[in-house]
């Protein structure tokens, strides 16, 4: 069956408008908590690879090759906390990102990881995986937040089709 695409106003969208369309809990407001990383990401909208007014994408720290973290826009540790709309964008939208993923590196399974220990914001890590990884077939190796990682980036030709993909979302 066809997955029916979400119907939001989508990219790119001013945090502002963002915030006076769709922000009804005021905890969650982002202008609330100038302190957090993903609020201030979320306002200097730097190294976004895909944002709407719901959810934000970045790449993770990418010990494996694709790794994205796609996080809400609200300040919310409570899955359960959060709006409806936002809701159904973190998780149909980030369908939708993984598909863009997949057209630009094809992949041959995904992980996707929601753990909710200690960061302020919703998100999932996003982990594709490949037959070739040294931890094929198991849970993905994450490591220490101290260990040195040399990144798996994506070529260039792939990173544009990533982002083609992701305007048509
Ligand atoms: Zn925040």
């Amino acid at each position: 069956m066809a997955i029916k695409k979400a119907t939001h106003p989508y990219h790119p969208v001013h945090h502002d408008t963002f915030v006076k369309k769709f922000m009804q809990h005021e905890g969650q407001h982002p202008d609330k908590h100038p302190d957090c990383k993903f609020c201030q990401l979320a306002k200097d909208r730097k190294n976004i690879l895909f944002e709407n007014p719901h959810i934000i994408v970045v790449f993770g720290r990418l010990h494996h090759k694709g790794h994205l973290v796609i996080l809400t826009r609200a300040h919310e540790e409570e899955l359960m906390r959060l709006h409806e709309k936002t809701l159904d964008s973190f998780f149909n939208d980030s369908v939708h990102v993984c598909k863009a993923l997949h057209k630009a590196i094809k992949f041959d399974r995904l992980n996707l990881e929601y753990l909710d220990n200690w960061d302020p914001h919703i998100h999932w890590n996003v982990y594709p995986r490949f037959r070739t990884d040294d931890d094929w077939g198991n849970p993905p190796r994450i490591p220490e937040k101290d260990e040195k990682v040399a990144p798996k980036e994506m070529t260039k030709q792939e990173m544009k089709v990533f982002l083609k993909e992701l305007k048509n979302i």
